[in-house]
């Protein structure tokens, strides 16, 4: 399914909405408030580039993501099992003063 670029004629706002071709064009603003209208941006070639270099493009960033997600999970992985939330004594903060005997 290919990606559309619209472009709010009100505020400006980008967006890209994902849509079969037999779908009506957007006309309505995502930004709260925007009465838009918004207008589709026919791109250079953007359906052939989509057919064809996308896929690539496609692939090589679904690699590199999945090594960064990887590497991610893995460093999250680390730094939670290494806090030590449970086992570290919590300071007696509220130790009460010593009471002095007065009037002995
Ligand atoms: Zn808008």
């Amino acid at each position: 399914m290919p990606t559309y670029d619209y472009e709010c004629q009100t505020c400006g706002h980008k967006f890209e909405a994902k849509q079969s071709m037999k779908d009506p064009h957007l006309t309505d603003c995502p930004v709260e408030g925007c009465p838009g209208p918004v207008k589709r941006k026919i791109g250079l070639g953007a359906g052939f580039i989509f057919k064809g270099n996308g896929f690539y493009i496609t692939d090589y960033r679904s690699d590199s993501y999945k090594a960064a997600a990887k590497k991610d999970s893995e460093s999250a992985a680390a730094s939670s099992s290494s806090t030590p939330a449970a086992t570290s004594p919590a300071p007696a903060a509220s130790t009460p003063a010593p009471a002095k005997p007065t009037g002995t």
